[in-house]
C-alpha cells in the first residue's frame, strides 16, 4: 500500500544519502593526501584581448589526478574542500605554484581562483602579499578571482579587503558574474578591475534573447563603471564575433584555447598571441 511504498522511498533516499556521505568522506580523505602523493597539478587557460587575440593572462585551474579513480573535476572536489579546512592547504599549494609559473612568462598575469573561505580567512591580504613577495612576483602580475558569494555575505569587510589588495597593486576579477545575487548597482562599491561573465550566458547568447540581453547589459554597465569584461566559455567563432560587437574586452574559452600544461602555457606566453590556426579558423580577425 501507499504507506509501505512511502517507507521504501524513504529507505532508498537514506541509502542514497549514506552513499553521498561516503563519497564525500572518500574525497576528503584522498584530498588530505593529494599534495604528499603529488597528485595535484595546475592547468593554465589563456585570457585574450578581443581584437588581436593577444594573451593578457592565464587562469590557473587546479587538477587532481587520483591513482584510484583517475582525474576528478574541481567542480566536484573544490566544494568538498571548501566545507573542510582542506581548502586552505590546497589554496596555498595553488598560490605557490601559480606564482612560480608567472615568473617564466614575459609579462602576462596569472589569474587565481580563491574560494569564499580563503577570501574571508584572517589576514588574507597579508598572506597573499607575503606569498607574492617570497616568490618575487609583482602584485600587478597577479589577478585574484573571487565570486559574488565571497563578497556579499559581509559586504563591508569584503570591500575593505578588496580595497587593500588593490592598493597593493593586485588585480581583482569577479568570477561567474550573473549567477549570484549581486546587481551592477551594488558592485560599484567594490574595488574591481574586471567582471567575468559566466559561461552559461555566453552559451545561451545565440539561442535565447534573454541571454544575449543579459550579456549586452553586463558589458554596457561594466564599461560605464570602467571595468574590463572577460567573456568565459567562448566556444565558437560566432560567439567571438558577437562578443566583439557587444564590446567585451577579453575572451576566454575552448575556441581560443583549452586549459594547457605549464610547458605549453609558457610557449604560448612567449608567442604572445593565440595562434595563426585559430585566427585562420575565425577568418574574422582585424
Ligand atoms: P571557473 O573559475 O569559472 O573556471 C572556468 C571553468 O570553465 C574551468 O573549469 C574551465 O576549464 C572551464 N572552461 C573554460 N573554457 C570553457 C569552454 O569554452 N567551455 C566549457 N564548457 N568550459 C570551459 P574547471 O577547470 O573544471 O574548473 C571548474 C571550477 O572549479 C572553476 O570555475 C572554479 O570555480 C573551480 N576551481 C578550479 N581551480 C580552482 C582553484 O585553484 N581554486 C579554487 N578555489 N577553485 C578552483
Ligand atoms: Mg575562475
Ligand atoms: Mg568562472
Ligand atoms: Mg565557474
Amino acid at each position: 500500500d501507499a504507506k509501505r511504498a512511502g517507507r521504501g522511498v524513504v529507505r532508498l533516499f537514506d541509502e542514497a544519502m549514506d552513499e553521498g556521505i561516503r563519497f564525500r568522506k572518500r574525497i576528503e580523505g584522498g584530498l588530505a593526501q593529494a599534495i604528499d602523493k603529488r597528485e595535484l597539478s595546475l592547468a593554465f587557460q589563456p585570457i585574450v584581448e578581443r581584437d588581436e587575440l593577444e594573451i593578457a593572462g592565464f587562469e590557473a585551474l587546479l587538477r587532481w589526478n587520483t591513482a584510484e579513480y583517475g582525474p576528478i573535476s574541481p567542480a566536484v572536489f573544490i566544494p568538498i574542500a571548501e566545507e573542510s579546512n582542506l581548502i586552505h592547504e590546497l589554496g596555498d599549494w595553488v598560490l605557490e605554484h601559480a606564482l612560480e609559473q608567472v615568473k617564466g612568462w614575459p609579462g602576462q598575469y596569472v589569474s587565481i581562483n580563491f574560494s569564499p573561505r580563503q577570501f574571508r580567512r584572517h589576514n588574507f591580504v597579508g598572506h597573499v602579499v607575503e606569498c607574492a613577495q617570497r616568490a618575487g612576483v609583482e602584485p600587478g602580475r597577479v589577478q585574484i578571482e573571487i565570486t559574488e558569494t565571497a563578497i556579499f555575505d559581509d559586504a563591508e569587510r569584503a570591500a575593505e579587503t578588496l580595497y587593500k589588495l588593490r592598493q597593493m597593486g593586485f588585480r581583482i576579477a569577479l568570477d561567474d558574474f550573473g549567477t549570484g545575487y549581486s546587481s551592477l548597482y551594488n558592485i560599484r562599491k567594490f574595488a574591481l578591475d574586471a567582471l567575468k561573465i559566466d559561461r552559461s550566458f555566453i552559451d545561451g547568447m545565440g539561442r535565447e534573447r534573454e541571454s544575449a540581453a543579459i550579456v549586452h547589459s553586463i558589458i554596457h554597465l561594466a564599461r560605464a563603471l570602467g571595468l574590463g569584461v572577460v567573456a568565459e566559455g567562448v566556444e565558437t567563432a560566432a560567439q567571438v564575433q558577437a562578443l566583439r560587437m557587444a564590446g567585451a574586452s577579453h575572451l576566454q574559452g575552448y575556441y581560443l584555447s583549452r586549459p594547457v600544461t605549464p610547458d605549453v602555457a609558457r610557449r604560448l606566453a612567449d608567442a604572445r598571441f593565440i595562434g595563426a590556426e585559430t585566427e585562420a579558423a575565425t577568418g574574422t580577425v582585424g
